[in-house]
């Protein structure tokens, strides 16, 4: 897959190094099945595969990054100070979109919103931002309980997908006793207020 340049100067074999640099392997091989799944999900759906792609090498840039140092990118840039009480699982993905911008050059809005909304979804989501959101949680290497059917509610439907994956964020932490930002309750709560 070769990039046309629309959305970065960057090539994606650049990306990809970047990208390695920044994870253990084994993440590192995570961002590349997303990125086959979400390029089956593009294909499937019409989505832009390169835009699709794009989101999916970047989504986890910030994964691993030191959570001192997401915070002052979370209060510097603006971004909801609320998020920095919940951890770096709930920084990463505006983080990452943050790095997507910055140091990629990205400007496309449904790419950085693809990435920044990766781990709690959005109210509204973009066909891309779908295509990541889903790719992420069923791509091949994911093993949970539940996972056959995500990946069969994706291959029927990508709001159906979402929605799942939503549910069952909110139970898994509740189950587990981990704290729930309030952007994840929203989330949900728009989710299933659509869906009545
Ligand atoms: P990954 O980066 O590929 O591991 O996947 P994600 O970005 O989707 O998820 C990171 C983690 O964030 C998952 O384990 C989710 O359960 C967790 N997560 C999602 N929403 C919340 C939340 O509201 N609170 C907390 N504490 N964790 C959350
Ligand atoms: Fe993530
Ligand atoms: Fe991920
Ligand atoms: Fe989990």
């Amino acid at each position: 897959l070769a990039y046309t340049g629309s959305y970065t100067d960057w090539t994606r074999k650049a990306i990809l190094a970047e990208v390695e640099k920044q994870m253990k392997p084994s993440r590192f091989q995570h961002v590349l099945r997303v990125e086959a799944c979400s390029i089956e999900l593009a294909e499937k759906y019409g989505a832009s595969v390169e835009a699709c792609s794009l989101a999916a090498l970047l989504h986890d840039f910030s994964k691993e990054h030191d959570a001192k140092i997401m915070k002052e990118i979370v209060l510097s840039q603006g971004m909801d100070s609320e998020m920095t009480g919940y951890g770096s699982e709930i920084m990463h993905g505006p983080v990452g979109a943050y790095y997507a911008e910055t140091v990629f050059g990205i400007t496309d809005e449904a790419i950085l919103d693809a990435i920044r909304q990766h781990t709690i979804g959005g109210e509204t989501m973009s066909l891309i931002g779908k295509v990541l959101f889903i790719a992420d949680y069923i791509e091949s290497g994911r093993t949970f309980k539940g996972v056959d059917e995500a990946r069969r509610l994706a291959g029927i439907s990508l709001d159906e997908a979402a929605y799942f994956k939503i549910e069952k964020t909110i139970i898994h932490l509740v189950k587990k006793e981990l704290p729930i930002y309030p952007g994840t309750i929203y989330v949900y709560n728009s989710w299933i207020q659509r869906k009545v």
